[in-house]
């Protein structure tokens, strides 16, 4: 059983303020270990529910927030941007079997977290056929195009709703809540404990985890800056619905997250 991890940084226990996610910041150290523990934790859990080849993808801005010297021996793992459409999931093909995501976090356009974001901070809020697209259901889609369910998440509260609301057989872990600028936490020790036991609950039920993509597809953005829409404008196919919003439409998820890749 071959599995994907993707790990992001804003939903991991405690992270809470936008300086804390940056590589340097003194608050990054104590967060990117926590990162990496509930990666490791996922990975037992995999390893415990019978996953021979697991790849991990440090998928939070650098790419190298991770202590690497931490995982099972024989993780794969995957560090800074192949700078590809699927972005957080990059190098995910038909061979794996699920994806996993860890450390996940609620979407622009909702007030899930403190940090909630689609991608990068740009933008109001992005939506695929009118839903609010988190970073999660943008790699979830791209992951069954290619075949392969996502059966596992750990984030903040209201993602963990927001991901049910696409597929109730996932595993969704919540070890934080956002509350305004705040948030409530779990302790690292009891995320950590959760998130390895529904990893391993989520791989002995992934049979039952099945996303369709819609076809066509149209995501909408909102920039907070009306010139990132004009930029975008310019991309082949986009249309502006108004001077902060862009559209675009295609029959394949590949092609909308090609587009994403350029005009975000
Ligand atoms: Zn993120």
């Amino acid at each position: 059983m071959k599995i994907y991890i993707s790990v992001d940084f804003e939903g991991v226990a405690c992270s809470t303020s936008w300086s804390s996610t940056n590589l340097g910041d003194i608050e990054h150290g104590p967060l990117a270990k926590e990162m990496t523990l509930e990666a490791v934790a996922a990975c037992q859990g995999a390893l415990e529910a019978g996953a021979t080849e697991i790849y991990v993808k440090d998928a939070h801005d650098s790419g190298r927030n991770i202590d690497f010297t931490l995982f099972p021996k024989d993780v794969r793992l995957i560090l800074d941007w192949k700078y590809s459409p699927d972005s957080m999931i990059c190098g995910l093909d038909s061979s794996f079997d699920a994806v996993m995501y860890v450390g996940y976090h609620s979407p622009a356009g909702s007030n899930g977290s403190p940090l909630s974001h689609t991608m990068n901070r740009k933008t109001n809020y992005i939506k695929l056929n009118g839903k609010l697209a988190s970073e999660f259901l943008i790699h979830a889609y791209i992951a069954a195009s290619r075949g392969v369910p996502s059966v596992f998440l750990s984030g903040d509260k209201a993602l963990c709703s927001h991901v049910h609301s696409f597929d109730p057989n996932i595993t969704a872990v919540a070890v934080k809540e956002g509350m305004g600028a705040a948030t409530i936490n779990l302790t690292p020790e009891l995320a950590q404990e959760k998130i390895r036991e529904g990893a391993r609950t989520a791989l002995l039920n992934r049979a039952a985890c099945h996303m369709d993509v819609p076809s066509p597809l149209t995501m909408e953005i909102n920039y907070k800056d009306h010139f990132y829409a004009l930029r975008a404008s310019y991309y082949p196919g986009v249309t502006m619905l108004d001077d902060f919003t862009v559209s675009y439409t295609a029959d394949s998820v590949e092609d909308v997250m090609t587009a994403r890749m350029f005009i975000l």
